[in-house]
């Protein structure tokens, strides 16, 4: 019988952290932290990481990997597991680290023999992937943060030669809304048409929605695009791994015109770190027609300094599922259980069914 302990992330946004275990042994999927000041831990303890055989990580954000240095402060010397560019993307590196290349994709990779495991691209930020896991008799899928229709990053679905799957962890991050990003990206270019003349910043992230929002602008705006210096690294990483990108023609030119050391035009779109408050005020003093444009939960209320009304414009594009986007995944996976995370509206009694009750209060 399959043991799943939640230490983190089912019910609450940030710290995720899934332990399973089965006669004796035990995996873990993701080591996050929560993104608050305290950083709080997930309830991971000595005596779950004594059972670990592997842990699985689903990318670099401190929400899936803030909590890996208590393993190593508690001598775990298992195998950690993720993709090549997730271990370049860590702000630290760890000796235990086994990544996957690029080529493996749809393969089954062997840690032992109660162990083994696929993944694929999830589309939420570039080198960011998906799970299936056999463990011990035990079929596991795990979404990891997801995101179907990136404009730029690739996401695939599991493959069909998994049999039933015993238990889904599904990101279910977004779940209260119900979204197409395409048509986001197309509100946002005639926002930013229509307010032709006032510089447009936005405050941004490391993920994959900056650089689609961005690359999208630049495609389909004569508007110059100045990312800041933050961002720089982000790129790189979509020059260096095509395979995990929809193959576009612009991407060359965007390095060339937009990852430069430039002097910065009137009238330009900022991307800029969204907790550089001082960045974004400095912005304004120059150029004090500005418009803040925010794309997700972080918002004005973030800083300490408010914004007029006149100097916001808000939308939201995806950087995990939709309603639909999760109600489509959950029918593909079809497990046995599925536990939903990554959310507020979710918790550990939601089902599939709970979830098609609810589309009325939350679709
Ligand atoms: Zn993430
Ligand atoms: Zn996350």
């Amino acid at each position: 019988m399959l043991n799943v302990e939640i230490l983190g992330g089912v019910g609450e946004y940030g710290r995720n952290c899934f332990y399973l275990e089965k006669d004796g042994r035990a995996i873990l999927l993701d080591c996050g932290v929560m993104n608050n000041r305290e950083k709080t831990m997930p309830t991971l303890t000595p005596a779950h990481m004594a059972k670990l055989d592997a842990v699985f990580i689903s990318h670099s954000h401190i929400d899936h990997v803030g909590a890996l240095p208590l393993l190593e402060q508690w001598g775990y010397k298992g195998q950690l597991i993720m993709s090549e560019m997730t271990a370049k993307q860590l702000k630290r590196t760890y000796p235990n680290i086994k990544t996957f290349s690029p080529r493996s994709i749809s393969h089954w990779l062997h840690i032992n023999q109660h162990l083994s495991f696929q993944w694929g691209f999830s589309g939420h930020l570039i080198g960011s992937v998906w799970y299936s896991i056999r463990f011990l008799g035990e079929v596991i899928f795990f979404s990891g943060d997801y995101v179907l229709d990136s404009y730029l990053l690739k996401a695939n679905l599991p493959y069909e030669d998994c049999g039933k799957y015993n238990v889904a962890f599904i990101d279910s991050g977004h779940v209260e809304k119900t979204i197409k990003n395409e048509e986001v990206l197309q509100q946002i270019v005639e926002f930013i048409c229509t307010n032709d003349s006032r510089p447009i910043i936005f405050p941004s992230s490391f993920s994959g929605k900056t650089a689609d929002i961005a690359i999208y602008l630049f495609a389909h705006s004569t508007r110059k695009v100045y990312m800041d210096h933050a961002f720089f690294p982000l790129f790189e990483d979509y020059y260096d791994a095509p395979e995990n990108v929809v193959p576009t023609p612009i991407l060359p030119l965007f390095r060339s015109e937009c990852l430069q050391e430039t002097t910065v035009e009137e009238n330009a779109i900022y991307f800029v770190p969204e907790r550089d408050e001082a960045t974004i005020s400095q912005l304004f003093k120059n150029s004090p027609s500005a418009i803040v444009i925010f794309t997700g939960y972080f918002n004005k209320a973030c800083y300490t300094q408010p914004l007029a009304p006149h100097q916001v414009k808000q939308f939201f594009y995806k950087t995990h599922p939709d309603y639909k986007d999760i109600i489509a995944l959950s029918k593909h996976i079809n497990a046995e259980k599925t536990i939903y995370f990554h959310s507020h509206f979710t918790n550990e009694e939601t089902t599939l069914l709970t979830l098609i009750g609810k589309e009325a209060d939350i679709g």
